[in-house]
């Protein structure tokens, strides 16, 4: 399969949904489609398409960026960061309606009342049967409630940025490590990018889930069609919330967090397994949970705020100023550690190699970068598998009743496995007396 456009990304799997391609096409050629797996994919309409690579010129999901690696393998991955802090957003709607610590929209409304930016590029969930993420592009700071909490799914952020730059002098873009990842490559064909984007605020992102999770999570608590999804409701289970589903007619059902946890390796992106980004050194300002971090406010939580660039550290100076949020400096490594990056690392090494084991071409950049180990690699296989294996069920039905008995299958282990490591405790006891 020759490297010519995002088809060679898309059939060999590591599309990450960021959108990118879209936006460097001038041919308006690439929409995105759900696949039956779940999976939100381009396409390119060839009646339209010039042939002139652009697309996968600007593809994160195929090049690698080698100075993002360079953060995490060739020093200690917290030198990246400048400072770490924790704390809230002061208005207690935005606060009580955000993820975390409410301080990602706070600052997004503080930019855009001081007229730092004319609008911000966000992610919200539609309100719409079945709800799906979607790209935000909000100008007024009263919208942005509609943008709150996280969204694991795919949402193709960037499609749009090239039109929405003709109408908007400049924009701040929230955004996952690979959406990041998009904007720093759409700067081949965007020249003028990094004026018009003056901030770009990162998440911390461990993964996604494909969109067919939504419908799974929706199946456990209603027969009903469902028309709205929060995977972590704060406001109606506590920090860090349970998922909440909305029904058509309006009913509200709650899920327990645990659903949400056990299925996640069912539908994990496959491109996923290859992101070593979790911690989106990227990005000007990095906001996520406070995980490791002594003192934290675990009843409504906070947000853990990094900052890693010059231009970052003073929207964070002027947001506290303006008094907007409130934050307390805390250890860079305390945050990093609770992250567990250095098992990611492992995690992503393996990873490689048991994608190439599988005989399925690296990302470009990615060769020289896989470890040359091989413990552990059947589970890594494994859970490349299942990534590769969502779109091939013969109905959606069907997948979703694999996720079911897959979840039963995981459930029974676990049950089987406490007898066994009772087992093996003793016999470890007794062979040391
Ligand atoms: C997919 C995903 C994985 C994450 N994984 C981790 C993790 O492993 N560890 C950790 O510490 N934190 C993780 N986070 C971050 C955490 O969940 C919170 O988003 C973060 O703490 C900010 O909280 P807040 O209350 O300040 O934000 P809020 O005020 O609630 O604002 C959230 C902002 O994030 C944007 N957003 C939400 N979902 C998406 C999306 N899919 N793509 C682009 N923008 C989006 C919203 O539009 C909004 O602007 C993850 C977030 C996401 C979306
Ligand atoms: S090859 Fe060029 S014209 Fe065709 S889809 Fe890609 S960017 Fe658009
Ligand atoms: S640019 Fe992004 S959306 Fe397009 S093919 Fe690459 S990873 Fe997928
Ligand atoms: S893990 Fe990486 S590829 Fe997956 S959504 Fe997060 S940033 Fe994107």
């Amino acid at each position: 399969m020759s490297k010519r456009d995002i088809r060679y990304v898309v059939d060999n799997r590591l599309c990450l949904s960021c959108g990118a391609c879209a936006a460097a096409c001038s041919r308006k050629s690439i929409s995105f489609h759900e696949t039956p797996g779940g999976y939100l994919y381009p396409e390119i309409d060839f009646a339209t398409c010039v042939h002139c690579e652009l697309c996968l010129d600007v593809c994160p999901g195929i090049h690698y960026i080698p100075q993002i690696h360079d953060t995490y393998l060739k020093a200690s991955h917290s030198d990246s960061i400048q400072n770490a802090l924790v704390g809230r957003a002061t208005d207690d709607k935005v606060y009580y309606n955000g993820q975390s610590g409410g301080v990602v929209t706070a600052l997004l409304e503080d930019i855009l009342e001081r007229h730092v930016v004319d609008a911000v590029l966000c992610a919200g969930m539609s309100y719409f049967s079945p709800p799906r993420g979607e790209a935000l592009l909000i100008a007024d700071a009263n919208d942005l409630g509609k943008s709150q909490k996280s969204k694991y799914v795919p949402v193709p952020l960037l499609e749009n940025l090239r039109d929405y730059l003709k109408h908007y002098k400049s924009i701040a873009v929230v955004g996952l490590p690979c959406h990041m990842h998009g904007l720093e490559l759409l700067k081949k064909v965007i020249p003028d990018l990094e004026d018009k984007i003056p901030l770009r605020i990162g998440l911390i992102c461990d993964r996604i889930l494909t969109a067919k999770s939504i419908d799974w999570l929706a199946k456990q608590a209603t027969v009903k069609p469902v028309s709205h999804i929060i995977y972590r409701d704060k406001s109606r289970s506590g920090y860090p919330g349970d998922p909440s589903i909305e029904a058509s007619d309006g009913e509200i059902i709650m899920l327990k967090a645990a659903d949400r946890m056990a299925i996640k390796d069912f539908f994990t992106l496959v491109r996923c397994r290859l992101c070593l980004d979790k911690m989106n050194a990227g990005a000007d300002i990095v906001c996520g949970d406070p995980h490791g971090i002594d003192g934290v406010n675990r009843v409504h939580g906070e947000t853990l705020v990094l900052v890693r660039s010059k231009r970052g550290k003073k929207i964070i100076d002027d947001a506290v100023g303006e008094g907007v949020i409130k934050l307390r400096s805390v250890s860079v490594s305390k945050a990093i550690n609770g992250q567990y990056i250095d098992q990611r690392v492992k995690d992503w090494k393996a990873y490689l190699l048991a994608w190439k084991g599988l005989k399925m071409p690296l990302p470009d950049g990615a060769e020289n970068l896989q470890g040359n180990g091989k413990t552990g690699i059947k589970l890594y296989e494994n859970n490349l598998q299942q990534g590769l294996l969502l779109d091939s069920y013969e109905s959606v039905n069907e997948m979703l009743k694999a996720a079911d008995s897959w979840l039963k299958k995981k459930r029974l282990k676990r049950v089987m496995g406490v007898p066994l490591r009772f087992v093996q405790k003793v016999v470890k006891k007794i062979k040391n007396v």
